[in-house]
């Protein structure tokens, strides 16, 4: 079996699955995959991210408000009530990207600052994203100490890859890495060691190579780790051990 370690489960294309998300899931488990991580992105849709991991055993839930949703007046109680509840196993997606919301720069600091402390307090892993915001994004989390993460959907280049996993970080690669114009993210996937790497669809975007341009969805998993795969040398068995094995370990999953 294979992890999913970044998709949004309540944010799926249901239309090729009659609106049954039943019917998503038991497609992507078919395909191989065994867990699901389920990323919450902002206090409103968290609810039903808490809902769908509550009602199925392979989904796991993420607390966080993405950067491109954080606004004046967030509920920091709200959050970490969230953070609290049964099968939360990471606090995110959080971080930085100021190539979408650049002008709220200053308060995505202050929101991913909190969602750090949050993290250090229930002791729970970060997931970051960052765009066009790597600097910044790496000077807060060194500030932070010391800290357990990924950095998810990674299309940096090496310095950066080697900045996080200096920090201790895992580093995971999304559908992007089979783009055919993929060049430099398949390079710097290629000198990732292998005990930190992970997988993921971010689903429903960024749908993999040979389903790009249709809605992605968590099965398509395999196709991220077949590339990874490749690239490596492995076998994709291999690589798919390699990457649950990873990802149970961050997200401390039974
Ligand atoms: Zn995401």
């Amino acid at each position: 079996m294979i992890i999913d370690s970044h998709c949004h489960l309540n944010l799926l294309d249901l239309a090729p699955f009659e609106g049954s998300l039943l019917a998503a899931l038991q497609d992507s488990r078919d395909r191989g995959v065994g867990a699901f991580i389920c990323i919450g992105v902002d206090l409103d849709t968290q609810p039903a991210v808490m809902a769908i991991a509550a009602a199925h055993e392979d989904v796991y839930a993420t607390v966080g408000i993405h950067p491109n949703h954080v606004v004046a007046s967030m509920d920091y109680e709200r959050l970490r009530y969230y953070a609290t509840q049964p099968k939360v196993v990471a606090i995110g997606e959080t971080g930085l990207d100021y190539h979408y919301t650049p002008e709220t720069a200053v308060l995505q600091q202050a929101s991913f600052e909190l969602h750090i402390q949050l993290a250090k307090d229930l002791g729970l892993p970060l997931v970051i994203h960052t765009r066009e915001a790597r600097s910044d994004t790496l000077d807060l989390l060194s500030q932070a100490g010391p800290q357990a993460g990924v950095m998810h959907c990674f299309t940096e280049d090496w310095s950066t890859a080697k900045r996080a996993l200096d920090l201790g970080f895992y580093i995971s690669f999304s559908g992007v890495l089979t783009f055919k114009n993929a060049h430099a993210l398949r390079e710097v996937a290629a000198q990732v060691p292998l005990d930190r790497l992970m997988v993921e669809t971010d689903s429903p975007w960024l749908a993999p190579v040979p389903h790009r341009g249709h809605s992605n969805r968590p099965g398509y998993v395999v196709e991220v780790a077949r590339v990874l795969a490749e690239l490596r040398g492995v076998s994709l068995e291999e690589m798919t051990a390699i990457t649950v094995t990873n990802t149970r370990t961050l997200f401390n999953l039974p």
